[in-house]
């Protein structure tokens, strides 16, 4: 069974399909380097099927009761629990990550979808005071509309689904373009939807060449509203496309999330959850710790207790029992990670451990320290997206928050201090959409999730998420 790794079809109106001209796209396993199966490969004439139906599917779904939309979405995360074990192998064939945290994506995204389909049952409008009598002022939430929704790799469902289920709450029809590298695992979320009595066409599922899907979909009249995760420079076309065909967007981009420890700090804590955050996902996180600002007086025993825990991690297959970590998760990151590394020691940067692929098959690369990393190095600017912490001392705290606020990024950012007075001047002081501080306490359901600057707007998690899928509208009337 853990070998079992199924072709993935477009699933439009309600069925799955290959497509129309027969393409398909491979798709690799990044710890064996091996082929393992093939997503469909959409071509225009899927894609007009797919908008027919999302139009279609828009019209039933929005009608469904909101009672009924959170019916239905709760049996979806049901069968997603039940059919977990399955997934969770899928995705790490697929992505490379370890077991246990495809385990547990695949368990956070039937949480998420539970939230939201309790957010469905909330979604109020407003009654507004007259200024006559006999006037009564409404202020109605409607679901926006088909939308489609852009998806990469690193996440295979959890990226999905905080679009879906948002989407879907609401009683928008959400047309997914999901990753071609790791198509299996989203594709079972979506059946999970479909089974659980989703209509057709309220769901879709393509994949293909990214930039051609988006460049169609965005224009089209179906959609109404888009959302994309994905790199900054992306994001930043694909928002262009939506703003001149005025079309809603919601934008989940790249980070570079500063981590500062004060002299203060409980130093063993921090170093245990940071490295942990930093591992995790092979650091293919956006919300990933990167430039680590570690105060003078605790500097040295921050960079040599850091350094033990990277290289306590074990690295290998994501399927192997103990496996921490596993290879990044496409052949285009391995030459990435290598280039960001390799320019900040050209740049004078000291490396404490890693900075090298780990053998020659599977795109293992070994957790990764930097320290005195000047600023002109590549990776201080770019988001490396990889397993590769850089970490600098600081001395005053004005220092740390110039140095956290440099870059136009502003995703996630955390602090370590046991001082509520320099807690408080992060809190007001930090240009960052998350700020986490003493823990790592991102990304649950209930949370706003997203970023400011160049990291994007809009937010994926919480209350407001739904709000981005939603229209208002004034209904006033005078009773005659
Ligand atoms: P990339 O920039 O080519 O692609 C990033 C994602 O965007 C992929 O899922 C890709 O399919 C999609 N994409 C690319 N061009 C697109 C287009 N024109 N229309 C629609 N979708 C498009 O790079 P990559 O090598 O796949 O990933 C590397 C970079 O992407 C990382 O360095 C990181 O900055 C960013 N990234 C961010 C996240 C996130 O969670 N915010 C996730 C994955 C990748």
């Amino acid at each position: 069974m853990a070998d079992r790794y199924p072709d993935t079809r477009l699933f439009i109106d309600g069925t799955w399909r290959e497509a129309a001209a027969g393409r398909w796209i491979e798709v690799i396993n990044p710890a064996t380097e091996e082929p393992i199966g093939r997503v469909a490969h959409a071509g225009a004439e899927d894609l007009d099927l797919a908008l027919a139906a999302a139009g279609r599917g828009f019209a039933a779904w929005r009608k469904v009761s909101a009672y009924d939309r959170a019916r239905v979405m709760r049996k979806a995360a049901n069968l997603l629990r039940e059919r977990a074990e399955e997934i969770a192998r899928l995705m790490v064939l697929e992505q490379g990550k370890p077991l246990s945290e495809a385990r547990v994506e695949t368990n956070a995204a039937a949480d998420i979808i539970d939230w939201f389909a309790g957010e469905a049952q909330r979604i109020y409008g407003r009654v507004v005071p007259a200024r006559a009598e006999g006037v009564v002022q409404m202020v109605v939430k409607e679901p926006v509309g088909p939308v489609a929704a852009f998806t990469p790799w690193n996440f295979p469902i959890n990226q999905v689904v905080r679009k879906l289920a948002a989407g879907l709450a609401a009683g928008c029809s959400v047309l997914v373009k999901a990753p071609e590298e790791t198509p299996a695992s989203p594709a079972e979320l979506i059946r999970a939807f479909h089974d659980a009595g989703v209509p057709a066409g309220a769901i879709g599922l393509v994949f293909g060449v990214p930039s051609e899907i988006s460049s169609y979909l965005i224009p089209h009249p179906v959609i109404r509203k888009i959302s994309f995760t994905g790199s900054t420079p992306v994001g930043k076309q694909l928002a262009a496309l939506a703003g001149a065909h005025m079309k809603r967007a919601t934008m989940e981009l790249g980070g570079h999330a500063p981590a500062i420890v004060f002299d203060d700090a409980d130093l063993d804590a921090a170093v245990k959850v940071l490295a942990a955050n930093k591992l995790r996902n092979a650091g293919q996180v956006c919300v990933s710790p990167t430039r680590f600002l570690v105060q003078e007086g605790v500097y040295p025993a921050f960079v040599e207790k850091f350094t033990a825990a990277m290289q306590r991690a074990k690295v290998g297959n994501g399927l192997e029992e103990g496996v921490t970590m596993g290879p990044l998760a496409h052949e285009r990151r391995l030459p990435a990670v290598e280039g960001f590394v390799q320019d900040a020691l050209a740049k004078g940067a000291r490396l404490r451990t890693g900075g090298h692929r780990i053998g020659n098959k599977g795109y293992f690369y070994a957790p990764t320290v930097l320290t005195e990393v000047p600023l002109s190095a590549r990776a201080m600017n770019e988001e490396p997206f990889g397993p590769v912490a850089l970490i600098n001392p600081f001395r005053r705290e004005e220092e740390a928050i110039d140095e956290a606020n440099r870059l136009d990024y502003g995703l996630a950012a955390y602090g370590w201090t046991r001082s509520t007075r320099r807690a408080q001047m992060l809190a007001q002081g930090i240009e960052a959409g998350m700020l986490s501080m003493n823990h790592h306490g991102l990304a649950l359901p209930e949370l706003h999730f997203g970023g400011i600057k160049d990291s994007g707007q809009g937010s994926e998690g919480g209350a407001d998420a739904i709000e981005a899928y939603l229209n208002l509208k004034l209904v006033t009337a005078a009773m005659l």
